[in-house]
């Protein structure tokens, strides 16, 4: 097994689990599951349990419902309990382990493994593969290792600084496997750090759409809702990320802060503010409706100073609540694979079997985000890398056994 992430370490302990010997996980870092451990801003939130296809993306929709039917949530926090851990979910339903730590999770794998006594090389990245007659032979810089079945569970190229830098593409790619195009997702979206001005830190639910221009023409993309969060010369928060993958330089996000009170009525109620008190300033006439930093960066936008007497500005309301329901936003880019949480694309899932085997090569099988498959920001990624990587185990077994659990 090549990669020591979510989805390699379940692969092996399943494969413990089910009796298989003779089974070596490679490693190209020092120690496993170095991204597993920071995930969920070091709280590891592990799945979902609004857990569904629906939250996913790539070129195998039926294979993924199927897999994350059998390796459900319910089924992955009873493996995780089983092993010692204790898991419950938030109030939007994303799992945690109770300690809030993303590093007792890979701790838990670590353990277990090593009660297996499953060998660990670590320090080894895989180079090159091949097979001949049957065998495969993976090449690391200093040594050769021989095996039946491959996993390859290397991750994509999404924070490569944890270690999976897209070696795994090239060593699908030698067994003939496509990988459909690549881009970072769940990642921050660059924007116009005028138009940000005093927002940094500012964290609020909006309706976000994202416009294309083609010609010109605005093409409204996709809407979503959730969390923004406004950063240094960014925009984040999950809204953002369940964007981000198709976002691109030139885009334009347009954020509603107001999502569940229509035009008119914000109308009626800055109308009556500003008629109730003539005198106050513009900053604080829409204070309590929208966060001090988001009505200061409205009223710049409309050219409205601070400071100004609401009498004076009353014809500026129409205007003002234009900014609060549609504030555009120029993306002027993201941060990138360095920066993003997963790779959009990967192996082609139509070339892997319903047990992720290769339909090229018999006994290599491909799991995790190697794949052509992304989830929403949420612990479906994790879910996906956990239950894939004990799929391919179960079916490696049973080739190997002939027995089902
Ligand atoms: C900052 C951050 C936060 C995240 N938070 C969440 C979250 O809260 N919830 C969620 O669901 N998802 C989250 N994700 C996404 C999630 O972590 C990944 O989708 C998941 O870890 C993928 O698992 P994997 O095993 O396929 O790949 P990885 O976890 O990337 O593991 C692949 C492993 O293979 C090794 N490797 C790669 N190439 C080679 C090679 N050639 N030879 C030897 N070893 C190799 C790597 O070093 C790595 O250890 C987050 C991602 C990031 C970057």
């Amino acid at each position: 097994m090549i990669g020591a992430g979510a989805a390699g370490l379940m692969c092996a302990l399943r494969l413990a689990e089910r009796g298989v010997k003779n089974c070596v996980l490679l490693e190209r870092n020092e120690r496993v599951g170095r991204k597993l451990s920071v995930t969920g801003n070091g709280q590891g939130n592990v799945s979902n349990i609004r857990l569904g296809a629906a939250h996913y993306f790539g070129s195998g929709e039926e294979t993924v419902a199927a897999i994350l039917r059998r390796y459900s949530e319910e089924w992955l926090i009873k493996q995780l309990e089983e092993l010692g851990g204790l898991f419950f979910a938030d109030g939007s339903g994303r799992v945690y382990p109770a300690s809030r730590q993303a590093s007792s999770v890979t701790d838990l794998f670590r353990f277990a493994l090593e009660g297996y006594g499953m060998p660990l090389r670590l320090g080894e990245k895989a180079l090159r593969v091949e097979k001949n007659d049957g065998v495969f032979c993976v090449h690391t810089e200093s040594n050769d290792y021989f095996c039946r079945r491959l996993v390859l569970a290397c991750g994509g190229m999404a924070s490569p600084h944890f270690g999976a830098d897209g070696s795994g593409y090239a060593l699908a790619k030698m067994f003939g496997h496509t990988v459909t195009p690549l881009s970072p997702s769940l990642v921050r979206l660059r924007a116009d750090p005028q138009i940000l001005r005093g927002l940094k830190g500012v964290r609020c639910e909006c309706v976000v759409t994202l416009r294309h221009f083609i010609d010109k023409t605005i093409d409204a993309g996709a809407t979503t809702r959730g969390d923004v969060l406004f950063t240094d010369g960014g925009i984040s928060g999950d809204a953002v990320f369940r964007i981000s993958a198709f976002a691109k330089t030139g885009d334009e996000l347009m954020l509603d802060f107001l999502p569940d009170i229509g035009d008119e009525e914000v109308l009626r109620v800055l109308r009556a503010k500003a008629e109730r008190y003539p005198d106050m300033r513009a900053e604080d006439l829409l204070r309590v409706i929208v966060h001090s930093a988001v009505g200061k960066a409205v009223l710049r936008r409309c050219k409205v100073a601070a400071d100004e007497r609401a009498a004076v500005i009353s014809q500026m309301l129409p205007r003002m609540v234009c900014f609060l329901k549609k504030f555009t936003v120029a993306v002027t880019g993201t941060d990138g694979f360095a920066n993003a949480q997963v790779t959009k694309g990967g192996v082609d899932m139509r070339e892997l079997t319903s047990a992720l085997e290769s339909k090229k090569a018999h006994g290599l099988y491909i799991v995790g985000e190697l794949c052509d498959v992304d989830g929403e920001c949420g612990g479906y990624n994790l879910q996906w890398a956990f239950s894939s990587g004990a799929c391919a185990a179960d079916a490696i077994a049973e080739s190997l056994c002939g027995s089902r659990t």
